[in-house]
C-alpha cells in the first residue's frame, strides 16, 4: 500500500545536510509510490524548501520561529508534532544525525509509534520494506519490519544515494504558524571547537590519525591529505586522550560513525572500538609499521611503514595526479 512520508530537512550553518536529501531517497522506497512531504524546521529556512523537491519532495510544510534558530529538543519538538499533525504520515524519515538522534526517540515516545534507528539499507519498498541495521557495533547485521503504526526510520548519512536533482520538480510551499514556547532550554552561544570544513560524519574520504601521529603537529600531513582528497581529518580515541586534536574528531563506539568511500587510517592499532565507527567504510587503507596491526584485518589495503614517510608520498601522488 502506498503510504505518506514526512522527511526532516535537517539544516545546519543555513544549508540543508546531505542526509537529507538520502532520506527522501529511503522515504521514496518506503513511500512506494505515495506522497513524500519535506518538514523544514528553523528561523529563515523556507528558501531551503525548493532543494527538497528538487531531490524528490512532493511538497514542504515549514515551520519558523525565533526561538528555533538553535535546535533544542523541545521547540523542535512542538513544531515537528504541528507539521505531524498537518499531514498526518504514515512513515517518518530522519537522518541518523546527532539532532535525529536526540529528537527522535523523544518523538517516536509522543506518537507512540516504534523507531527504527540508524539503518543502511532497505531492502523492497512500502509494506513489504526490509530495514537493514548494524548491532553489536558492526558486528552483525540485523532486518527488522514493521507490522503496524508509523514507520519511524533514522538513516545513517553516506549510506542510500540521494535521488537525482532535478531542478525543473516543483511542489507546494506551505507555512504554519506555531508558537514556539515553555523551552526548558535556551541556547544563549554556539562556540565552536572543531575547525570548519567537510563534516566528518558526511565525508566521503576520511583520513584518521591514531596515537602513532605522536603530536599535535603530527596531524598536519594528513590534514594536507585530507584537504587534497576534498576530505575530513578523524581521529582514533588514543590521538584524542592524547590531546593530539580534539574530541570532535574521535571516530568509534563512543564518537562518530563514518561510512566514507574512503577510509584512511594512519597509526591506528584497530581497536575493537575503533572499529565500531569505521568498519563499514567502503575501502579501507591502513598505514601501521607494526605488520600484525588489528587494523590490517579489516583493511582492503594495508601499507606496513612509517606514516611519516608513507603519508608525504601519498601527498606527492595525489598531487601529480591533480586530484
Ligand atoms: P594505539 O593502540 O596505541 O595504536 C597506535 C598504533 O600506531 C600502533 O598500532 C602502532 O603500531 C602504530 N604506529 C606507531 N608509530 C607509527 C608510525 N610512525 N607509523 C605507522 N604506524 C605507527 N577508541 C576509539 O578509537 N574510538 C572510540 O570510540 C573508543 N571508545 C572506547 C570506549 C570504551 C568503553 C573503551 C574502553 C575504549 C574505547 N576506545 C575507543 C579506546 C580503544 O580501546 C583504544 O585504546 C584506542 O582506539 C587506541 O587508539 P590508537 O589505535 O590510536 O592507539
Amino acid at each position: 500500500m502506498a503510504k505518506k512520508v514526512l522527511v526532516l530537512g535537517e539544516v545546519r550553518d543555513g544549508v540543508l545536510r546531505n542526509v537529507s536529501f538520502e532520506a527522501i531517497a529511503a522515504a521514496k522506497q518506503i513511500a512506494d509510490g505515495g506522497e513524500i512531504v519535506g518538514a523544514l524546521i528553523g528561523n529563515n529556512v523556507s528558501q531551503l524548501a525548493s532543494s527538497l523537491v528538487e531531490y524528490g519532495a512532493d511538497r514542504v510544510v515549514v515551520v519558523e520561529h525565533p526561538n528555533l534558530a538553535s535546535y533544542t529538543s523541545d521547540g523542535f519538538s512542538q513544531a515537528f508534532m504541528a507539521i505531524n499533525e498537518e499531514v498526518k504520515p504514515e512513515a517518518i524519515v530522519f537522518g541518523h544525525t546527532s539532532l535525529g538522534k536526540d529528537l527522535s526517540p523523544k518523538l517516536a515516545s509522543k506518537l507512540q509509534s516504534g523507531l527504527i534507528s540508524d539503518v543502511t539499507v532497505i531492502e523492497g519498498n512500502g509494506d513489504d520494506a526490509l530495514f537493514v541495521r548494524p548491532i553489536y557495533s558492526g558486528k552483525a547485521f540485523e532486518k527488522v519490519k514493521t507490522k503496524e503504526g508509523i514507520v519511524f526510520v533514522t538513516i545513517r548519512p553516506n549510506n542510500i544515494a540521494p535521488l537525482e536533482r532535478n531542478t525543473s520538480r516543483t511542489g507546494d510551499v506551505v507555512s504554519i504558524s506555531v508558537d514556539i514556547q515553555n523551552l526548558r532550554t535556551i541556547i544563549k552561544e554556539v562556540v565552536r571547537k572543531a575547525a570548519t570544513g567537510v563534516d566528518l560524519s558526511e565525508a566521503k574520504v576520511v583520513v584518521a590519525g591514531g596515537r602513532g601521529v605522536k603530536s599535535a603537529e603530527g596531524f598536519e600531513p594528513l590534514r594536507e591529505l585530507a584537504n587534497l582528497l576534498g576530505g575530513a581529518v578523524g581521529a582514533s580515541r588514543g590521538a584524542c586522550d592524547a590531546d593530539y586534536c580534539d574530541y570532535s574528531l574521535q571516530i568509534g563506539q563512543t564518537g562518530k560513525v563514518v561510512t566514507p568511500d574512503l577510509y584512511i587510517a594512519a597509526g591506528i592499532s584497530g581497536a575493537i572500538q575503533h572499529l565500531a565507527g569505521m568498519s563499514n567504510s567502503k575501502v579501507i587503507v591502513a598505514i601501521n609499521k607494526d605488520p600484525e596491526a588489528n587494523i590490517f584485518k579489516v583493511a582492503d589495503y594495508g601499507i606496513v611503514g612509517d606514516l611519516f614517510e608513507v603519508v608525504p608520498l601519498l601527498i606527492e601522488e595525489f598531487k601529480a595526479l591533480k586530484v
